[in-house]
């Protein structure tokens, strides 16, 4: 029976909160915070103070099984994998190394059959570079995880093979959270000592599941230990989540990325049809109630479209919109990543420079993020389960 356990303390029958638990199936302690994890073992008898040993298990040490969490007795760990516990924490199917180093991974939840994309990029892909986060005598060669918040996504920019998939579900927050403890896993990070950022930027628009997905952001703050200012959240422009989102104390809340992506509201509609709902001043509108910390900067994320959003004309456009913001922005120009079944043109890269050139002769800071993985569509824009199309994925740019 699963939802009861005799306390090796009081010897009394203490019934379990298996929210519907059913007999022989099993339930996962990885997503929950520290408060569940101390609930947890109160109502099997346990001190409360034995979550704090639960979360540092599964946050810090990285265990993948109970077994593993040396801190706890061995009686109760096997009391807790006899009643059906389990760390439960998403694992990684299968990887993709590209040439550059970088790394996709399918990654398998917990919550249901799917599997989303995770990317490592060791030396990063510049996205960050000018927004306030470098340190001292470093620029932009640290490493950087993209992680996905859904599975496929509702909303449908034209040039992402994600949108094709639609929105098939919500990620929990410990399917979200999961991902990134499984890559330190793999990769042996250190923490405190390798220098790691965070792009919520895989498939799926963060700021539309945005209590898991704040919840991931909670946990990996408070539980695995990185800084919310090495964390960048990539949103369409869904302004109740960006409002949201500037409601949060500075400890917890990630940086801001836009995806702009066009120069004026007419392009912006036609590549993005969210911005029929929320157009580029509504969404400016909801970016300045967020008080930015010192040095931050607001991130204009911009997929250049060959021949869409990369006219010359554009470029006054842009920087022009920049400038009535009157936020500390900073822009990223992305060359577009192809991917089939997408009506558009990659841009010339003599384009693109120019583009940059001439946003800089603006006095626009801009910065052109390099294409990572692209050889196994691992870039931006290129995240879409490939197991199932044989290429593959992504998102948010
Ligand atoms: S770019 Fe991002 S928000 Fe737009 S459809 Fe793709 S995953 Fe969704």
């Amino acid at each position: 029976m699963l939802g009861a356990v005799v306390s090796a303390k009081t010897n009394q029958l203490v019934r379990l909160d298996t929210n519907g638990l059913a007999e022989g199936s099993t339930r996962a302690l990885f997503g929950q915070d520290a408060e569940a994890l101390a609930a947890c073992m109160a109502a099997i008898g346990e001190p409360r103070w034995r979550g704090r040993q639960l979360a540092e298990g599964l946050y810090r040490q990285r265990v993948t099984e109970l077994g593993a969490i040396t801190t706890l007795p061995a009686l109760l760990r096997g009391r807790m994998q006899a009643e059906g516990w389990r760390v439960g924490r998403p694992r990684i199917g299968q990887v993709f190394v590209s040439q550059d180093g970088t790394e996709r991974y399918l990654v398998e939840g917990v919550a249901g059959p799917e599997t989303v994309e995770t990317v490592w990029m060791p030396e990063g892909d510049g996205g960050e570079t000018g927004d306030g986060s470098e340190e001292e005598g470093r620029s932009w060669d640290r490493a950087t995880i993209c992680v996905s918040s859904q599975v496929g996504c509702a909303v449908n920019c034209q040039f992402c093979l994600t949108a094709k998939l639609g929105l098939q579900r919500n990620l929990t927050a410990g399917e979200i959270a999961g991902q990134v403890v499984a890559v330190l896993d793999r990769q042996g990070v250190e923490l405190g000592k390798d220098r790691l950022n965070l792009v919520f930027m895989g498939m799926g628009e963060p700021l539309l599941n945005y209590d898991p997905w704040m919840a991931a952001v909670r946990l990996l703050v408070e539980e695995v230990g990185i800084s919310p200012q090495r964390m960048t959240v990539s949103t369409s422009g869904i302004v109740p989540g960006i409002e949201r989102l500037a409601e949060e104390p500075p400890e917890v809340r990630p940086k801001l990325a836009i995806s702009l992506n066009a120069p004026n509201d007419a392009v912006r509609s036609e590549v993005m049809p969210v911005n029929r709902k929320w157009p580029i001043e509504a969404v400016v509108d909801a970016v300045r109630q967020v008080r930015l910390r010192s040095r931050e900067r607001i991130t204009f994320e911009y997929v250049l479209l060959g021949g869409v959003t990369d006219r010359p004309e554009h470029v006054a456009e842009v920087a022009r919109l920049v400038r009535r913001t009157g936020l500390p922005v900073k822009v990223n120009l992305i060359a577009w990543n192809p991917g089939p079944g997408i009506p558009y043109a990659m841009p010339q890269p003599e384009g693109v420079e120019a583009f940059k050139r001439a946003l800089v002769a603006e006095g626009v800071p801009v910065y052109l993020r390099r294409p990572r993985g692209r050889d196994i569509f691992a870039a931006c824009g290129q995240l879409k389960r490939t197991v199932e199309t044989g290429a593959m994925p992504h998102s948010a740019p």
